[in-house]
């Protein structure tokens, strides 16, 4: 299969899965991208994806510059403070937002260009170490100087789950974000929808999909044999 071929079957299985269990929303799928040469990107888009998520500022404004402006690009990465006037504008969400300064940075930064950033909250719902973003105890307890926030747009929450085989552990972790979903929800409406769940990877996405996601991040499914 080419790449254009193995898009569409991942699209496709999506589709079937989310359909099989009584998912009433779509889930997007956002072809991670991190590493691919722009051809890649390209061949992939005759597949009809217009998703792109990158891991590094960089890199990613390189492949904004070479591909069509009809793309929407998804910053999924680490971020780090000085990066931020480079990304500001540039991504249609931010994923990757693990801290509150950062958050407060992004804001600060998108109301001096005059912009309204989107934004999801990463938060580590496993408790592994090396995993990035508050828990949802420490994003709970900032809720308060983030409601204030006008420059950003939160829509949703983010997270990564362990790599391991254990469903229960991956589960729980996508659990909490879909519970974290709901406290939050309580404080925030009706101001923030917080609609997105970005969860799910190449070798767990059926468990996200139960588990609530509507942004699926699927890099080595697509784009490796
Ligand atoms: C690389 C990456 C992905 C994609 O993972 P695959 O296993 O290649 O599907 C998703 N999310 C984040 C944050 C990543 O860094």
């Amino acid at each position: 299969m080419n790449l254009k071929e193995r898009y569409q079957k991942i699209e496709e299985e999506i589709s079937d899965y989310s359909a099989l269990r009584g998912v009433p929303y779509p889930v997007k799928l956002v072809a991670v991208s991190k590493g691919q040469a722009v051809d890649a990107l390209r061949e992939v888009m005759i597949g009809g994806c217009y998703e792109f998520g990158e891991s590094r500022v960089q890199e990613a404004l390189e492949k904004q510059a070479a591909l069509s402006p009809s793309i929407h690009w998804h910053m999924i990465g680490p971020l780090q403070t000085n990066k931020l006037p480079k990304l500001i504008g540039k991504f249609v969400l931010i994923h990757s937002v693990s801290s509150l300064e950062l958050l407060q940075g992004i804001d600060e930064r998108s109301k001096r260009a005059g912009l309204i950033t989107n934004v999801l909250l990463q938060s580590n719902t496993s408790g592994e170490e090396t995993k990035q973003g508050l828990s949802p105890e420490e994003w709970e307890k900032a809720w308060p100087a983030i409601a204030s926030l006008q420059s950003v747009k939160i829509e949703g929450l983010m997270t990564i789950a362990p790599l391991t085989d254990d469903h229960q552990i991956i589960r729980d972790a996508f659990a909490n974000l879909r519970k974290l979903q709901e406290r939050l929800q309580e404080k925030a409406y009706p101001h923030t929808p917080l609609y997105h769940l970005s969860m799910g990877m190449s070798h767990d996405w059926r468990i996200a999909i139960e588990e609530g996601a509507t942004i699926l991040r699927i890099g080595n499914q697509i784009f490796s044999e």
